[in-house]
């Protein structure tokens, strides 16, 4: 599998570092429900097959975040972009 970093360029999946879902975001720890969204957050994850957003850090190259879309069926790599901070 190869992933086209924004800045490197096409290279080889083993030099990312796959890091989960991407667009989770943490539950209001001060929220009514907080415990059971926690949990929901920590440990209950979903297993798409088709098209999925992935974070992966590039650690064997320029140590960026990206997004990238992969196709959990075929491994098909559709894009990648650079992983933007809610907080930026
Ligand atoms: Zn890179």
């Amino acid at each position: 599998m190869r992933i086209k970093c924004p800045y490197c360029g096409e290279r080889d999946a083993q030099e990312f570092t796959y890091r989960g879902a991407a667009g989770l975001k943490r539950p209001d720890p001060d929220g009514e429900t907080a415990q059971e969204a926690f949990v929901d957050y920590v440990y209950l994850r979903d297993n798409p097959a088709g098209p999925h957003s992935e974070l992966w850090y590039h650690r064997g190259g320029c140590r960026s975040w990206l997004v990238v879309e992969r196709d959990t069926r075929t491994h098909e790599i559709v894009g990648a972009t650079l992983a933007v901070s809610d907080t930026d």
